[in-house]
């Protein structure tokens, strides 16, 4: 990530911590940007490795959980359930709380994208389950796939392709 970005990124972070009367103390700040600077969502231990590797001050795995737990409260970091990792959230934009998330990720390369639904999607899935009395706890979508690099990467049928096609279903008219 561009140092430009980043700082918009932490301030924007802080903005919202301080909106919600919440602290966003160095340690968090840091472990944020492990997590911005990340193209992949990582695992608590990838995190603390990662963090560790740069860190004057080393952290212990306990902590990073904490930590993240935290950053998930305020929505500045996500928890994909399905791979237990966690990324960094692209929709932060000041006091933005999202309603309603869509993450895609790539079996291929693990890149993750998060789309957030219209409000008519939001308001229509609602209702729809509010219909079933089921009580929701939390409206997070993980959606896998393959992203339009590895779909490119596939077509082209370079050595990556071979490895992504173990993963993802066949959507190529290759015979095999
Ligand atoms: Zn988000
Ligand atoms: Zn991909």
């Amino acid at each position: 990530m561009k140092q430009e970005k980043m700082r918009q990124a932490l301030s924007a972070a802080k903005h919202r911590c301080d909106e919600m009367s919440k602290k966003l103390t160095q340690k968090r700040m840091q472990i944020l940007e492990v997590l911005l600077e990340g193209s992949r969502p990582m695992s608590a231990y990838e995190l603390t490795d990662a963090y560790n590797d740069v860190a004057e001050h080393p952290i212990k795995a306990m902590s990073v959980y904490r930590i993240l737990d935290f950053l998930v409260s305020v929505q500045l970091v996500h928890h994909l359930r399905s791979a237990n990792k966690f990324m960094a959230c692209n929709l932060t934009h000041g006091s933005h709380i999202h309603q309603l998330s869509f993450f895609l990720i790539c079996t291929c390369c693990q890149r993750v994208e998060e789309t957030e639904a219209s409000q008519n999607i939001v308001d229509a899935l609602r209702q729809h389950i509010d219909n079933t009395q089921f009580s929701l706890m939390n409206s997070q979508f993980e959606l896998t796939g393959l992203c339009r690099q590895c779909q490119q990467k596939r077509t082209e049928g370079t050595n990556d392709s071979i490895r992504c096609s173990r993963l993802a279903p066949d959507t190529t008219n290759e015979s095999s």
